[in-house]
């Protein structure tokens, strides 16, 4: 794969936002992706951002559940693929 703003180039990634071919010159690394300078990287930005949120939700969900009772059932509703399973494992409603 060619690198999208110099096709003379060999891309080292794709652009974690618009998904072009990025030389380089043309990639800026933000830890976990990558981004083309100057036109994509507030975006990428944005999205690393918010993965990151939502990868932090669980633990309070978590905390809610080892509280027990209304927080309990609160974070069975709100994260129903996650919690539920457990939920209903235990035989409490
Ligand atoms: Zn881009
Ligand atoms: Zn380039």
């Amino acid at each position: 794969m060619r690198c999208f703003y110099h096709q003379d180039k060999e891309a080292i990634g794709t652009c974690k936002s618009c998904g072009k071919g990025l030389c380089p010159e043309c990639a800026v690394d933000l830890t976990k992706g990558l981004a083309c300078r100057g036109h994509c990287e507030d975006h990428v930005r944005a999205v690393i951002e918010l993965v990151d949120r939502n990868i932090t939700l669980q633990p309070t969900a978590a905390r809610l559940i080892q509280a027990g009772g209304s927080a309990r059932l609160a974070a069975c509703r709100t994260f129903p693929q996650q919690f539920c399973p457990a939920f209903e494992q235990e035989g409490e409603v």
